[in-house]
């Protein structure tokens, strides 16, 4: 088996990280037997330098010829001064949509080794281990109307538009439930229904998703966004399955990010087109860049996310995994996970910690 994999390393530690990812790849395909072909493309604030758009139609072509997407991060300081239109977050919304990846997934698991990395206290956030089905392709970020305009009196008037149709609220709430299935059959799904009617909607067709079409062995519970939030950092351990909104989602998981001691650790996936596209949750992290300062942990398990989502190769993302988790236990730690008497490394060294430790583990 040979797989084509489209590699957008994008900006800032975008590269950094994705290096120490790829890297993971090439060793897991050989352990495994199969074959990747790794194909690079720039995309974000590096290709706006380059060709003056943040996606080329070339990198589009790539990626939807590809088994699977594997994207590090876009933006930063250089590109913010640009107007919304030619943002290098633009491309990442452009890929989305284009390539029909309207569900996010993002698991949000706390491994023990990190219990006292969090900001919160360890008693809360042990035992963490949710997902956050994220909808990606519609609500406020692509709803028309949209755009500022200016006033008579000289004012501006700045809308956005939060839009969805029963359809695309009926595919993600199938997601969330088949989710769900294979997890511990308790979906949580997060509106304002109290205050805005796009979300009432949302509300109603969940609920009749999960009445109708063969749910009944899954638990479904509403909660307002706000509790939500709160409900979050208070006890996270009832959560199983979270599925929202675009925005709302955006929100929740970076929140959630901080009950595994930081965003570094973040892996997701984006799915429901042809080909799934795999990305750290984090940004560019200009604060760090070029500092080998990066946590790679978040892209090599979006690694693993991928194998296991779009190459069928469980086996190979298990091991992954299982690395990451002896390198933590053997006490290596990045910089925004680091604890007292545990080791400090830079991204290079946890690249290679983890691949040792793949390379250790088959017996
Ligand atoms: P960010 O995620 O880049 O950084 C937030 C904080 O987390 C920073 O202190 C950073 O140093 C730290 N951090 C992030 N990733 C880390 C890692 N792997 N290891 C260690 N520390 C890490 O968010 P931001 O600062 O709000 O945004 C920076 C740029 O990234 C902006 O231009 C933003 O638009 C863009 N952005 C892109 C994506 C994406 O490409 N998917 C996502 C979010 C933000």
């Amino acid at each position: 088996m040979n797989y084509k994999i489209t590699v957008l390393p994008g900006d800032g530690i975008g590269p950094e990280v994705m290096k120490q990812g790829t890297e993971v790849l090439q060793q897991v395909a050989q352990l495994y037997g199969f074959g990747v072909d790794l194909q690079e493309g720039i995309v974000g604030g590096a290709s706006i330098d380059a060709h003056g758009q943040p996606l080329t139609d070339r990198v589009l072509d790539l990626c939807k010829q590809s088994n699977a997407v594997l994207l590090g991060a876009m933006g930063g300081p250089k590109w913010d001064g640009l107007d919304y239109s030619i943002r290098p977050e633009r491309a990442l919304l452009a890929l989305r949509q284009e390539l029909g990846l309207f569900a996010n997934l993002r698991p949000v698991k706390l491994f023990s080794a990190l219990a006292a990395a969090s900001t919160l206290k360890q008693e809360v956030v042990e035992g963490t281990d949710l997902l956050v089905v994220r909808e990606l392709t519609g609500g406020i970020y692509f709803g028309q109307p949209k755009g500022v305009t200016k006033l008579p009196d000289g004012t501006e008037r700045g809308v956005n538009t939060e839009v969805y149709t029963t359809p695309e609220i009926e595919r993600i709430a199938h997601v969330a439930f088949q989710a769900a299935v294979k997890r511990r059959k308790k979906v949580t799904s997060v509106d304002k229904a109290n205050v805005l009617e796009a979300t009432e909607l949302w509300r109603k067709v969940v609920t009749r998703v999960h009445a109708d079409e063969g749910y009944a062995a899954i638990q479904l519970e509403h909660m307002l966004v706000d509790n939500c939030a709160m409900q979050l950092i208070r006890n996270p351990r009832q959560f199983d399955v979270v599925v929202t909104t675009n925005m709302f989602g955006d929100i929740l998981s970076d929140e959630a990010a901080m009950l595994t001691g930081s965003i570094g650790m973040l892996p997701s996936a984006s799915v429901g087109g042809k080909v799934g596209m795999y990305e750290p949750v984090h940004g560019s992290a200009p604060d760090i860049t070029g500092q080998d300062k990066a946590n790679p942990l978040a892209t090599i398990l979006s690694v693993a996310m991928m194998l296991r989502h779009s190459l069928e190769q469980s086996a190979a993302a298990d091991r992954i995994e299982k690395a990451v988790e002896d390198v933590l236990n053997g006490g290596y730690r990045t910089a925004d996970i680091q604890q007292k008497d545990c080791r400090l490394v830079g991204c290079k060294e946890m690249g290679q910690l983890v691949r040792d430790r793949i390379g250790a583990v088959k017996g």
